[in-house]
């Protein structure tokens, strides 16, 4: 389904730990409205799952990157009007990802704050992959593959959309024009969703899979969900009071009220100045609790019917291969590995 007019966009999510509403409010959703304007090229990125190998389980990999393409269908991405695919599915990415990973200085790639950070990680610490070091070759060919205009992300992959961008123009200029240079898209507000048992930290898949509590994933039974919001950290003050300046735990708890409501803060500000947390936990949770209820139907549909699923892989695989078919000629034609 190309068409000319509109603008490209690439986008995907790394098949680590179970989806959360901070990646369905940073990144997700934001796809979902934006279909119709764009092109949207969207991905299961499940090479990148093996940069820490330690956190695979081999035999339910390949059903946990099932599990986040249909959730994606389940998040209102028509797979129709964008194409879906998991990345091993379409070879050229890891081929691009070899030309991308020479021709990234090593400096930059020890820069990147998810090294320095999930390198930490006491149980890698002692032998990390250089998949880790190397991943953002690979995720710059992810992008440049697709002749992607924008990348809509939480702000947490600003840094990495910022170093693609920077390893297209060096190939560029080694080699000659050869990709187009993306720009990052984030959302105003909710492009860094908070723990909810540690405001200060962002929600994240991986800190999810040692902390309970700490994130509402999008398959979580909703009485689960409810009472993690009902405990989130707030602070030791009875109710919200705007004046006297929210808790970052409480601007967490608003963001996502706000984003998943479409309301703005001076509208939360009439509702809930004065509310005691409590009140203000419990109108969140009950949002939240509706939107992963129209989610987890849609996805009970959705892999209900294996056959279906399967042709949906297969379909948006086969349209991505097509276009990143091209670019990657174009690739080796430039370095001269093709004539
Ligand atoms: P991991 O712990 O495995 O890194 P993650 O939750 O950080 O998991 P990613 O796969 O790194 O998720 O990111 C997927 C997309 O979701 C990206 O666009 C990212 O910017 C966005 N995203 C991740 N966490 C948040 C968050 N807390 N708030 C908003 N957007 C987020
Ligand atoms: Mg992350």
């Amino acid at each position: 389904m190309t068409s000319p007019g509109r603008k490209r966009v690439l986008s995907g999510i790394t098949a680590t730990g179970r989806l959360h509403i901070g990646n369905y409010i940073g990144a997700i959703s934001m796809w979902a409205e934006n279909q119709d304007q764009y092109e949207n090229f969207l991905f299961v990125a499940d090479l990148h799952a093996l940069t820490i190998p330690e956190a695979v389980v081999g035999a339910n990999l390949r059903a946990r990157v099932e599990e986040i393409f249909a959730l994606y269908v389940a998040c209102g991405i028509d797979p129709e009007k964008s194409t879906l695919f998991v990345q091993s599915d379409v070879h050229q990415h890891a081929e691009l990802g070899w030309l991308m990973t020479c021709a990234t200085p090593v400096s930059w790639l020890e820069r990147s704050t998810q090294f320095k950070t999930k390198g930490k990680i006491a149980d890698v610490s002692a032998g990390v992959g250089a998949g880790l070091l190397c991943y953002p070759a690979l995720q710059a060919a992810d992008i440049l593959l697709y002749d992607a205009d924008y990348v809509p992300v939480g702000e947490d992959q600003q840094q990495h959309v910022e170093m693609s961008r920077d390893i297209a123009k060096r190939f560029n200029a080694l080699f000659g024009s050869t990709f187009k240079i993306p720009d990052v898209l984030i959302r105003k507000s909710g492009s860094r969703i908070m723990g909810l048992d540690d405001p200060t930290a962002k929600m994240s898949k991986s800190l999810a899979e040692r902390q309970a509590g700490h994130a509402v994933a999008l398959l979580d039974p909703p009485d689960q969900a409810r009472k993690a919001i009902m405990r989130a950290v707030t602070d030791s003050q009875p109710a919200v009071d705007f004046e006297a300046g929210l808790a970052p735990g409480v601007d967490n708890l608003l963001t996502i009220l706000e984003c998943l409501t479409g309301t703005t803060r001076g509208q939360s500000q009439g509702h809930f100045d004065g509310a005691r947390y409590g009140v203000l936990k419990a109108a969140v949770a009950d949002v939240v609790v509706g939107r992963l209820s129209d989610i987890q139907d849609r996805y009970r549909e959705i892999t209900g019917d294996r056959a279906q699923l399967a042709k949906l892989l297969a379909h948006g695989a086969e349209r991505a291969r097509a276009v990143a078919a091209g670019t990657l000629a174009r690739a080796y034609h430039a370095c001269g590995l093709r004539s």
